[in-house]
């Protein structure tokens, strides 16, 4: 069952005054909900509204997921450079894309969508690094500003997110089972999880040749370092449990 336009205009009209009471948190608000038919499947797409970043952070809906349980949920940070361009410096793309086939299949299920440039640092400072790299410098520096950064932030927008959307408990999406906890503590209700196994094609099958990938530093075929963006690391269908292991060391 979709989202019929009495349950959007419920949304719509039950957050319109809304505000947390406690000024120094992050509080979201539904802006505006709209139809998203996509080559993924049939979705709703839903405008947030920040009081702290002036972020315009996105819910990607599949069917009614109001008063939902053991929703499916994933949880994605933006990339321009590869989610709308397609580049191969990150799995992005990939990541966003096997999110998306995997729940437009599905009765119900939502990709929250933060408007977060190159894990929070921001597009400019991302191509910055990028560039670093180009160069042979500070490769290390460059993949603790985009690979490694853990923002608190992010699981508080996401859990605020899901209660302006009546979800009542999430599967969550994920291969790390630690961020379960990292939710958990900004008050989503967690009912399991599903891991997120990316399938193979030409451009990640590096992941499945490269023995371990010691502190997630992964060459690809083009000599690039290869940057994990995404909070969670990339599990490609056919690769070890030493190689999966390693990912996460
Ligand atoms: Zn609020
Ligand atoms: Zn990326």
């Amino acid at each position: 069952m979709t989202l019929t336009h009495l349950k959007i205009q419920e949304l719509l009209d039950g957050d319109r005054a809304h505000e947390c009471d406690d000024d120094s948190r992050v509080c979201v608000r539904i802006a505006s909900i709209a139809e998203l038919p996509t080559r993924f499947g049939d979705f709703h797409i839903v405008a947030f509204y920040n009081n702290k970043d002036d972020k315009e952070h996105a819910a990607i809906v599949k069917g009614d997921v109001t008063d939902g349980e053991d929703i499916p949920m994933r949880l994605h940070s933006e990339c321009l450079t590869g989610d709308a361009l397609g580049s191969l410096r990150c799995d992005c793309r990939d990541q966003l894309e096997a999110a998306l086939t995997a729940i437009g299949k599905m009765e119900k299920g939502i990709v929250l969508y933060l408007r977060q440039e190159g894990r929070g640092i921001g597009f400019t400072n991302k191509i910055r690094a990028y560039g670093l790299q180009d160069y042979g410098l500070d490769t290390v520096e460059a993949n603790l500003a985009l690979g490694f950064r853990d923002d608190e932030r992010d699981y508080e927008v996401a859990a605020h997110m899901l209660k302006s959307l009546k979800v009542k408990s999430i599967q969550l999406m994920t291969n790390n089972p630690k961020k379960i906890a990292d939710l958990t503590r900004y008050g989503v209700n967690i009912s399991g999880r599903i891991p997120h196994v990316l399938p193979p094609n030409p451009h990640n099958e590096f992941y499945l040749r490269t023995k371990a990938a010691k502190s997630g530093h992964l060459i690809d075929f083009s000599g690039k370092e290869h940057l994990l963006e995404q909070i969670d690391r990339p599990i490609v269908k056919g690769m070890t449990a030493e190689q999966i292991k390693a990912l996460y060391e």
